[in-house]
């Protein structure tokens, strides 16, 4: 759990998250059974702060975010949202958190509509909640343009006139709009080229200091989020492995799941790159509807020992940020100190 330090007002978290489980319904082979997509996860996130959650396909990231917007139901766990559990909340409660919490999809090209004009999807969420009349509609999507870098023109555009950067400008435009607190951006980058991700990437780090905004960043690369995350949880078969600041999963990372991913990373510094070595691991995720003994990472672990079959590991705290699910983290020498800007 990201550990909460300063007890000032403004380091308060906003959004809570305690020890929430999303099951769903499988059928394999005429069997039925249940996948735990998200299994016992809590978090916290402070106010205008970018927390990113990490991990590969199918570790129930996704999950996790659609459960905060209120897109899936929790069978266990809470959602707090200044301090309001979501599922609590009314009609009226449940509409206004939708407009104070968004999402941004990978996709920028299925979460736009191709037969409407840039200015008609902008304006849409604005009349669902009923926002202002024609005139101040038309200037709000005039100015939503302006700040992700678009022309006040496009209005009358369709998406298929855009670039893939440019749609998921206008996918952001399209949240923004609402004036949200909280942005749930799943994979935002991971459908563009690397020199459309920086500038993305750029944009989003802007938006956050101009309108104080805070973002859960859900992606499967941690190069992506090691410039724009103040903390990072790693997610593994639906739970957490590993969560800390930036700096410390990129120091000092002490989980073997956390060294696998960073192994992937390129280091700025050629002679650290040439130093360290790539960790490929073996096999695929396990099906999530039928996990493995003990450690959901053993079947993969190159440091798995037979107690890792029996026992789930607990966690443990490295720092008072820093906390890992291993039961060897200690004894492990992950090669860390990669070296890391800011
Ligand atoms: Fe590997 Fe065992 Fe640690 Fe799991 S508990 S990550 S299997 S060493």
């Amino acid at each position: 759990m990201v550990n909460e330090t300063a007890e000032s007002e403004h380091s308060k978290s906003f959004l809570e998250i305690q020890d929430l489980k999303v099951h769903f319904q499988t059928q394999h082979r005429g069997r039925k059974g249940g996948a735990r997509a998200v299994d016992g996860v809590s978090l916290k996130l402070r106010p205008k702060s970018t927390l990113a959650v990490v991990g590969e396909s199918g570790c129930g990231k996704t999950t996790l975010g659609r459960a905060i917007v209120g897109l899936v139901s929790a069978n266990e766990g809470r959602v707090l949202f200044d301090g309001q559990d979501i599922a609590q909340l009314s009609r009226a409660e449940l509409k206004a958190y939708r407009r104070r919490v968004q999402m941004v999809f990978q996709d920028p090209y299925s979460s736009l509509n191709p037969r409407m004009k840039v200015g008609e999807q902008l304006e849409e969420p604005l009349k669902t909640h009923r926002l202002g009349d024609r005139a101040d509609r038309a200037e709000k999507i005039r100015d939503s343009l302006h700040v992700v870098g678009l022309s006040p023109k496009d209005v009358d555009r369709l998406p298929v006139e855009f670039s893939g950067g440019q749609r998921q400008r206008i996918a952001i435009a399209r949240v923004l709009i609402m004036r949200p607190e909280l942005i749930i951006l799943d994979e935002p980058v991971s459908a563009l080229d690397v020199s459309i991700q920086a500038q993305v990437l750029l944009l989003l780090a802007e938006l956050q200091t101009e309108f104080g905004l805070s973002y859960v960043f859900i992606s499967h690369d941690l190069n992506v989020v090691h410039h724009i995350a103040s903390h990072i949880i790693v997610m593994y078969l639906g739970r957490i492995v590993e969560t800390g600041t930036a700096r410390e999963l990129f120091e000092s990372p002490a989980h073997p799941y956390t060294q696998a991913l960073l192994s992937a990373v390129l280091d700025p510094d050629p002679d650290v790159q040439r130093a360290s070595k790539r960790i490929v691991l073996k096999g695929e995720l396990p099906d999530p509807s039928n996990p493995p003994s003990g450690c959901g990472f053993r079947t993969r672990c190159p440091y798995a020992r037979p107690v890792c079959a029996v026992d789930p590991p607990l966690e443990s705290d490295v720092s008072l940020t820093h906390s890992v699910a291993c039961h060897f983290w200690n004894e492990l020498d992950l090669g860390g100190n990669r070296h890391i800007d800011g």
